[in-house]
This record gives structure tokens, sequence and C-alpha cells, in this order.
């Protein structure tokens, strides 16, 4: 077993395909959780081949450049790299997203709110759902794709995200997505919504994970919070009262620790019904709560009296 980034060094000149795929995965033993994966899609990103390409032509030799150039992306692959940052591509629900390393690569437990609210809210009626912090657009895209009827608002405080959120929203041909540069709630004044939901950063700044070479090359900025992580979190549950419709939900992503704090803070401005919701490893990772009333005038922020109850 070996980490050596050159594993691909002493190969004969002319490798066969299949014996660079099983060097690359033995290299990637210690970095990767999937390193056969890794290797077929780094082998499939070379030759612009299929994973099932690969194999039924395992006997064909490289040609150098390619053989070069399958060092490259093992190296970075091994240095630690994220595979969706070299691949550019990410998986999220059945989609398949564009990312770069201005985005936080699409995470599984992402999917949990996404259920959630494709769920929770129904289906066929014309909802207004604001996604804030949208990075990739995974969950503005999936929501969008899945409920041709809803109007969904992705935002983020990043115009290159907005951008991939963008080129991702082009890929899938959705004409019911709208895009807004700012800050949380900020960025949508004067609109209003049936639901908003959003995965903010919300790790700790002295989380030690953030050391890992994967979460070191996403964004910071899409990860940590300050206030130990609470932060966002908490701007969030104080400002969405008053960009909610009557009945509004509001659901948002939260690391393992923080339900109870986020319920506490979702009671505090005014949300009723109000649950913490696991993940598919069962972790408490979702909460969620309904604005029954509105308060609207309590937050000048958004300052419409006339829509206040
Ligand atoms: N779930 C992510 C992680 O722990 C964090 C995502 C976020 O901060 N929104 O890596």
């Amino acid at each position: 077993m070996t980490d050596n980034p050159s594993a691909l060094d002493d190969v004969p000149n002319r490798p066969k395909l299949k014996d660079c795929v099983r060097r690359m995965a033995h290299a990637l033993e210690r970095t990767s959780d999937a390193p056969w994966i890794d290797a077929q899609r780094l082998a499939g990103l070379a030759t612009g081949m299929t994973t099932a390409q690969l194999i039924a032509h395992g006997e064909r030799q490289l040609d150098i450049a390619t053989h070069d150039q399958l060092k490259g992306l093992l190296a970075r692959r091994a240095a630690g790299e994220p595979l969706a940052y070299i691949l550019g591509n990410a998986g999220f629900w059945r989609y398949e997203l564009s990312i770069s390393t201005a985005v936080l690569i699409p995470r599984p437990e992402t999917e949990t709110l996404v259920e959630l609210a494709l769920e929770h809210l129904p289906h066929d009626a014309a909802l207004r759902v604001a996604d804030l912090g949208t990075g990739s657009g995974a969950i503005a895209v999936t929501l969008a794709a899945e409920r041709p009827a809803w109007h969904i608002t992705a935002t983020d405080i990043e115009p290159s995200a907005i951008a991939i959120a963008r080129t991702n929203a082009d890929r899938y041909e959705l004409r019911n997505i709208a895009f807004r540069v700012g800050d949380w709630l900020a960025a949508i004044d004067q609109e209003y919504f049936d639901a908003i939901v959003a995965n903010p950063p919300y790790v700790a700044e002295d989380d030690p994970h953030l050391a890992d070479p994967g979460l070191a090359a996403e964004p910071r900025r899409a990860l940590v919070a300050a206030d130990h992580g609470w932060a966002d979190l908490k701007l969030i549950a104080d400002q969405a009262p008053a960009a909610l419709n009557a009945g509004g939900l509001l659901m948002l992503e939260h690391g393992l620790s923080q339900g109870p704090y986020l319920q506490s803070a979702l009671e505090a401005a005014g949300f009723e019904s109000i649950e913490t919701l696991k993940d598919a490893s069962g972790h408490p990772r979702v909460t969620r709560g309904y604005l029954t009333n509105l308060r609207r005038a309590r937050c000048p922020r958004f300052g419409r009296m006339d829509s206040a109850s």
C-alpha cells in the first residue's frame, strides 16, 4: 500500500489501461474512501471513456501524453484535492452539477433538506421558495427541477457562486429559478416567500476537521461561521420572518449538536411546529418551523407594515 503520487512512474512506457487504473487505486488507498472509483473517474477524465469502456478496453495501451496527464491527476488526488473539484462535477439527487472551488461540494446530508422540502410543501401550487447561500445551486436546481410549478429564488453573496449556480440551472434548462447576489435576506429585500431553505455555513472556526485537505480545499466562507458556527443560522432565523408569507416554512441544515439551539432561536423569532429531523445517517441535521403569525412590523429591515397581521 502506498500513497506515492508517482505510482505510475515505473509503469512501462506504453502501459495498459487496466494496469494504470489498478496502480492508481492502490496509490489512493490512504487518501480516498473509494480508491477504485476515484481511479476509474480520473482515468475516465484523461481518456474520455466511461467506466464501462475503461473495463471493456482494459488491455488497450495508453499513449504517453494520456499517461502523463494521469500522473498529474493522480498527484492532485493523492495530495488530498477532492475528486469533485478535479472533475469539475458532482452528483446531487439525480443531477450532475458543475462545481468549482468557488462553491462547496454538494453533500448527501443536504439531500435530506431537499427531501423534506419536497415532502412537506404542496407539489403543484405556484409556491415561492428561496434558497439562501445557494453555492453550486444544488438545492435550488433540484427543487426547481423536481417541482416545475414552484418559483425558486437562489441567492449567494459571491457572484462567482451565482455564476456556477446559473450554469447548473441552464444545464437542466430550468426557467423557474431567479438569482440574486447578496447577503442572506438582504439579497431579497421586498420579496416574500412560502418557504425559505438554506444550508448556511455552520462549522466552528476552531473545528479540527478544517485542517483535512478535502475541507481545506473548499471555500471557508461557505463552511465556517462566527460565534462557534452559530452566527449565520441565528441571523437567518432572526431575519426570515420578515420575508415569509403567513404559514411560511423555514428549513435550515445545521451541525449535529446545533438542533436545540436553533429550535430556541426559531421559537424566539416567532416560529411554531418546530422540529429537528434526522439525515440518512441518523444525525439531527435539519430544523424547521412554520410562521403562523406574521410579525413583519417588528422587522424594520423590510418595513412593509401593510402586509403585517
Ligand atoms: N456538512 C458540512 C461538513 O460538515 C458543512 C456544510 C456547511 O457548513 N454548510 O463538512
